[in-house]
């Protein structure tokens, strides 16, 4: 890692593609496209790497298709790198039935019964063709009781050994999935079977699903501990401000998360003074922009008072022009982080976040768009 403060680090990520800078956030493509943004936009934005969900992608279009016209890159047009998640969110969110062979669900299109084993999840991620693929996991509801959380981060464990097991690409990073709920015990064995194990990069899956701020937190402290220095470490579904500085402080690089494109869609801004609903009244008419201090081109050239009036009459154009902004935000929030990680700032960057973002919340759930 290039600077340190702390236990936070910085530095670049090497992926078949080119290098990465960390820590970084990626925007959710869940069926290969950020829902209302031209993947052109994301990447001026500055964003290096896209996410998108494999369990979609492999009913529709189908993995085949995608393999077919050149891999994922080619398919979505991204200028950059990418990462598949490998379907457990979706399994458990879908109510999947869960066997030591693999994940029993039905086609959300078209209702027939699909299998996914852990064999199943490494081949069709190599077809599709991501930079970096993810291990199958069994993700747990929070809260569960403890034996129903042990037994999935075991059977987590024999996942991912099949996983790295079939997984044939080198030139595809794999990574492995931590679980066990926010017990830190549970959390520490579920990291030391996975990391025994070993894998190109280290995930922290299962997280921010509704339990409290200082639970994540102590629970991603458990996971980092057990984690080797030199490897990526991926904090999964979390974009919330607060949580995402407080677990780069931690030493974690990288993340994902629906919310600040979902919350767009519902008419809130992300500030640096926190959610703005642009459909508020003291908006109407107001010729400013949302932030004074954002370049980002709906700032340079849109006013609250013209997204007050689309949050009324219009929500898609309202919603193309906030899902924009909320990235470029998000860009911000990863450079702030960088840039106090560098200048060895990062307490008082975590004071300003605290101060501002330490109500509710941002929760981005499924992590599919
Ligand atoms: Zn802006």
């Amino acid at each position: 890692m290039a600077h340190r403060d702390g236990s936070a680090r910085c530095g670049e990520l090497r992926l078949r593609t080119g290098l990465v800078e960390t820590p970084l956030f990626m925007p959710v493509a869940t069926r290969g496209f950020v829902r209302y943004v031209p993947s052109e936009l994301v990447a001026d934005l500055g964003f290096q790497v896209l996410l998108s969900n494999t369990y979609h992608l492999m009913l529709r279009p189908g993995a085949d298709i995608i393999a077919q016209m050149g891999g994922l890159a080619r398919f979505t047009g991204f200028r950059g790198a990418s990462l598949t998640d490998s379907g457990g969110f979706q399994i458990m969110s879908l109510g999947a039935k869960i066997t030591p062979e693999g994940a029993h669900f039905r086609n959300v299109y078209d209702g027939s019964w699909v299998t996914l084993t852990p064999e199943d999840a490494m081949t069709t991620q190599e077809r599709i063709g991501a930079d970096i693929a993810m291990a199958l996991d069994v993700c747990t509801q929070l809260p569960s009781p403890r034996e129903v959380l042990e037994d999935n981060l075991v059977l987590t464990g024999q996942w991912a050994e099949r996983s790295r097991a079939a997984h044939r690409d080198e030139t595809q990073q794999l990574f492995g999935i931590v679980q066990g709920g926010v017990d830190p015990e549970l959390r520490g064995r579920s990291t030391e079977m996975i990391t025994r194990i070993g894998f190109d990069g280290y995930a922290i899956g299962g997280l921010a699903v509704g339990e409290s701020r200082e639970s994540t937190l102590e629970a991603i402290r458990s996971v980092v501990a057990g984690l080797p220095e030199e490897q990526p470490r991926y904090l999964m579904g979390v974009g919330d401000p607060y949580l995402l500085a407080h677990a780069t402080s931690l030493g974690v690089d990288m993340f994902d998360c629906v919310a600040p494109t979902r919350i767009a869609r519902h008419g809130t801004a992300l500030t640096d003074e926190g959610p703005l609903r642009v459909k508020g009244r003291a908006n109407r008419g107001l010729d400013e922009p949302l932030e004074l201090k954002c370049d980002c081109r709906v700032c340079q050239r849109v006013s609250r008072g013209l997204l007050h009036h689309l949050a009324h009459v219009d929500t898609e154009s309202a919603g193309t022009l906030l899902s924009l902004h909320n990235l470029a935000f998000q860009f911000r929030l990863i450079t702030r982080l960088r840039e106090a990680i560098r200048g060895n700032s990062m307490q008082e960057l975590l004071a300003d976040i605290d101060r501002v973002w330490g109500g509710p919340v941002m929760r981005g759930g499924d992590h599919a768009d």
